[in-house]
Parts: C-alpha cells; structure tokens; sequence
C-alpha cells in the first residue's frame, strides 16, 4: 500500500491529504468519479467552486432551462435501485429537478463528506521526483494527490459578451449560465435578451410571459426542434425501467450520441420529395434531439441536409406570422445541426405575441448598452433589465482557468495555445497523472453527456485500479499517440459538415481562440470500443512508470 493510499485504509480519508485523487468538480461527473474512487478504497477529495454540487444544473437556473436530453436517458445508469427508484416526473425534466437529483445522489451515496464547495482549484503542480500533484485552492491551502481528474464540466465557463457600456448599466444584469438563486420575477418590466442559442431559446418564452414587453436581440438564427415535453406516465416510466439493462446497453454501444432512438436505413434523397415530408412531419411531431436522425446522412451531405434545413425554414414560416420577423427566424449561415441542435417549447411562436420584437443585430449591431437602453446603429430600445444568453468558453475554458504544470513547468494552456491536444480526450503528454472527464478530444458534448462522463469515470477508475495492483505510479500519454489521436479527431470531424459552422464545437465563438473542432465525433460506441481496447492492450500509447523498488518496498 502506497503511502497515498494509507489515509483511505484508515476508514477516515484525511482532511489534509495526501490524497490518491483529487477531483475537480462535483458535478455530475465528479460525484461519481468520487463514489467510484471509494468503491475501491482510495482516498480522493472532491473541490467545487459552487456552493452545492450540481455543476451545470447548479449554475443553469435560468427560466425554462431544463435538459434537451430525455430524462429517463439523462440519468446514472451505475446503480440499479438508484434507476428503478428516481421518479423523473417529465419527458425532460427542469433544472430544479435535476438538481434534486444531483443533491439526491449526493445524500445516497453519501458523497458530501469528501467534497468541499465554495472552494475553487486555482493551481496544480506536477512534481517529477514524487510522481504526485500539488494542488492549491482558493482558500490558501495545498495538498498532494497521486492523481488529479478534471470534471470541471464542458459549459461552465460564462461568457461575458464584450459590448461598451455594459457595465454601467442601471438595471440588472443576467447571465443564463450564472442565473441567481433566488426566484427572479420580470413582471411588468421591459427585458432585453442577447442571444438565440439553446439557453436564449429555452428561456425567451418564459420570460415572455412575465415581461411587459421583451426584445430578442438575435445576431445569428439557430434551428430548434419542438421538445413536446410533457408529464410521463407511470407505463412510460415503468417500460424504461423494465428494460434498462437493454436500453443503457444499446445506449453505450450502438448510438452515436447515445441517446437511444431509432436508427435510420436510408439517406434523404433516397426518398422521393412526399415520403421525405412525411418523415420530417413524424419527426417534428415527436419532437427533440431525434429530428435529425430521421436520416442517416444530414451530417455528411450538404444537399441532404438542405432538405432537413428547408423543412424547418418551412415551418418557422408557418409559425411566425410577420414575414419579415420569420426570414429573420430562418436561419441560413449554417447546415442544421453542425451547430448544436436547439430544442424549444413555443419559441417561433413566442414571436406573434404583442410584447416581443426582435432586433435583428447582424444588419443593426448593438454599438453600446446605455444606462437604461440599448443602443443598436439604428435605435435605442429602453430595457429594465438585460439577460445574457451569451454561451459560454466552451470544453476547454473551465480548464484554462487552473494553472496547470506539467512536466519541466510547462503549462496546460502553453501546450493548448494552438488548440487541445489530447490522446483519447483523457490525457495530454507532458501531464502525466492528469486525467480530464469529457475532455476534448473525446465525443463529449456530442454524447448524452451522462453515458459519456460514466464511461470515463470507469476507465480512469479501473486505470487508476490496474496501476495500483502493478506498483505503478505514473501515466502519461505518449506525444506519438498523442498525435495520432489529435489527427484522427480532425479527420473524422472533416468528414462532416460540423466544421462549416461558427460555433463553439470549433472554438469560433470566443474571439482568438483557435479553431478546432473539438469533440470527437466517431461516436460512443467506437470510441468506448477503442478506450477499451486501448486498456486490454495494456494501455497502448500511455507510458507508466513503476515505483522505485525503495518505494515498494516501504509500501
Ligand atoms: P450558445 O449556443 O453559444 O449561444 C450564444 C448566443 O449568444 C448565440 O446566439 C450568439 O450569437 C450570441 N452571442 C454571443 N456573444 C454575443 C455578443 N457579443 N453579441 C450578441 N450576441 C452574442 O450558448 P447557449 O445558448 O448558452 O448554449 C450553449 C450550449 O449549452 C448549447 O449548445 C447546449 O449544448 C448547452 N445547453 C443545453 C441546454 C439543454 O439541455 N436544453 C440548454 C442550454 C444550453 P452567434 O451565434 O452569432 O455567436
């Protein structure tokens, strides 16, 4: 037993370290890593910025927000009881709901005790002669750890639209992604909204309701999906749970973004212009994320996707009843889904409503926010308030916030600073020891994110496992594997059409970060396929060092 290992073997993980893990986050990924970690008998401290645990679904709390993944599907599959128990009460469940069941977990696996909120990582520090990390926190303290995972999440790092004026603002002030706690009531109030991407279209047509009148400040339109939510029935929720084996199982291995649906046989102009019609109707009738796997190439072929495209275009249309705020609707810079796929309840309609315009800030810019206004170059519109559903520093930004030092001090965001690189999305050479959850690099946001963070946490868990019954101490990806990863990544990705748009897969929407397209987009099932075969091959392509035989022998 290594001596990083003895605190846990006590029964009591010490409250000082050393650690064999640290853990960054406690979101949905750094809670299970945890749970997992003490399954087999490690000790691992849990550091979260928030103050709770939750991550995405602590932060998001804005009106509306509530998962575009179905609930039954967006859930822990590790625990049996955990899944027959839950009672999701919706096809997609709200944001208070998921964090119930975030807070859930938390008291059921008794998670609380190894996680220490309000604190934030601001620095870790690999030390070559020990082979462990030095992590310092936001509240002065250092401590060492064997390992360090980063589940520091893929959206959780705001962001803040640079616009002159915004900061002299007289009212307040609202980022989706930085929502406040307590119930924020827009009734009777003129509300301005920049930006129309998942959260700005979730969250207009509540506030809708409330405000006095509402502006839509739009620079680029997206697509979105009607999500047909509603309550599920107790034979829904019960057909789910008699066949979870099967269905997590199929979610894991056959789905590309796993989620399971049905797979289609055929591709769009396979089909003659009524069938084609037909299928996008059952599709948009059912509503979600499934609409664009009603065919099996949208995301290859430019012309097939433009029948899926104009099909929405066509319906926008049908919706909005001021043509001219319609065309502004239809988007028309990007094929549909190489942006993420926005899901809604009433968005287009939200626009016949009396007391909401859209300002359409591509041919009208924003040139300043005034104290009480907000000023385009052709007119001011007074505003109470003003909601930033601006997005967020997305995969890498949570990341790039630590200072992280590898191997002879180079920094993470140094060896970024032309892009990601990774091997799997799991480790970066020159950072051994340092695994990331959801990292570039691997599919990620791409994925039903809850079967792409369980899938990591077990292959770093049964690592972490396999190096331990080994005397190993260090884990690095090699540069060659490295970039043979980084290449492959890209290839596949320029297989599509995903690369064509401005979005924040590619890194476009944060100004001079470079453009990549950063997830990895083979799918879950290949990737788990070859993370697996990567393992049973003994780890090709990381480098591991075993202990000195001084080490060993005191261990
Ligand atoms: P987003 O998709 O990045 O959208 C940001 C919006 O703000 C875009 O319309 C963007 O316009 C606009 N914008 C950014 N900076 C601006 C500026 N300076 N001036 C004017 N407009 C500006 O961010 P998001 O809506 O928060 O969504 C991010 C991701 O989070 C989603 O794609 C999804 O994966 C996830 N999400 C999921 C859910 C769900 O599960 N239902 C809900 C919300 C979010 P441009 O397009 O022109 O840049």
């Amino acid at each position: 037993m290594s001596a990083l290992q003895s605190a846990s073997a006590k029964g009591q993980p010490a409250a000082a370290g050393p650690y064999d893990v640290v853990v960054v986050g406690a979101g949905f990924a750094g809670m299970y890593m945890l749970h997992r970690l003490r399954q087999q008998g490690l000790s691992a401290r849990v550091y979260e910025q928030g103050g709770d645990v939750g991550g995405t679904w602590y932060w998001n709390r804005y009106p509306g927000a509530r998962c575009d993944v179905e609930s039954m599907q967006y859930s822990y599959s590790f625990d049996e009881e955990l899944q027959q128990q839950w009672e999701w009460s919706e096809r997609y469940a709200p944001q208070p709901e998921i964090l119930k069941y975030a807070n859930h977990v938390a008291d059921r696996f008794n998670l609380r005790s190894d996680i220490q909120l309000n604190t934030r990582v601001d620095r870790a520090e690999f030390d070559e002669s020990t082979n462990s990390w030095s992590v310092t926190t936001s509240d002065g303290k250092t401590v060492t750890a064997r390992y360090v995972v980063l589940a520091t999440g893929c959206l959780s790092n705001a962001k803040m639209p640079d616009i002159k004026g915004l900061s002299d603002f007289k009212g307040r002030v609202y980022h989706t992604g930085h929502w406040p706690h307590e119930e924020i009531d827009f009734t009777g109030q003129r509300v301005g909204v920049i930006g129309t991407g998942s959260s700005g279209i979730q969250s207009v047509p509540v506030i809708a309701e409330q405000a006095s009148h509402l502006t839509v400040f739009q620079r680029t339109a997206n697509f979105s999906i009607p999500a047909r939510n509603a309550a599920l029935t107790a034979e829904e929720r019960d057909s789910f749970r008699a066949n979870y084996p099967e269905i997590r199982r199929i979610a894991r291995e056959e789905m590309r973004n796993g989620i399971v649906q049905e797979v289609p046989d055929r591709g769009a102009l396979d089909d003659g212009e009524n069938e084609r019609r037909e299928r996008f109707e059952a599709r948009w009738s059912k509503g979600g994320l499934t609409f664009m796997g009603v065919y099996n190439n949208l995301a290859f072929d430019q012309a097939a996707n433009d029948t899926a495209a104009d099909f929405v275009r066509d319906k926008i249309a049908e919706i909005v009843k001021d043509p001219q705020t319609a065309k502004l609707l239809q988007p028309n810079d990007h094929p549909i889904g190489s942006k993420r796929i926005c899901i809604d309840t009433d968005y287009f309609a939200t626009f016949n409503r009396p007391n909401v315009t859209l300002v359409d800030i591509k041919s009208d810019p924003i040139t300043e926010i005034l104290p009480h206004a907000v000023r385009t170059s052709a007119k001011e519109i007074e505003v109470d308030a003003l909601v930033l559903a601006t997005g967020f520093d997305a995969m890498t930004g949570s990341v790039a916030k630590i200072d992280i030092r590898g191997r002879n001090g180079q920094t993470l965001n140094q060896k970024w600073a032309e892009g990601p690189r990774t091997y799997l999305g799991l480790m970066s050479a020159g950072f051994p020891n340092l695994f990331i959850i959801t990292g570039p690099g691997s599919p990620s946001v791409l994925s039903n994110m809850i079967v792409s963070i369980e899938q990591h946490v077990e292959w770093i868990a049964d690592c972490i496992a396999h190096m331990r019954d080994r005397d190993l101490v260090a884990i690095e990806a090699s540069r060659d594997a490295e970039d043979r990863w980084v290449a492959h990544v890209n290839e596949v990705a320029h297989t599509t059409l995903y690369p064509q748009a401005n979005s924040w897969y590619m890194g476009a929407n944060i100004p001079g970060k470079p453009q990549i397209f950063m997830p990895y987009i083979g799918g879950v099932g290949l990737y788990r396929q070859i993370c697996n075969d990567v393992a049973a091959k003994g780890y090709e392509g990381f480098a591991m060092t075993a202990a000195e035989p001084m080490q060993r022998a005191a261990s």
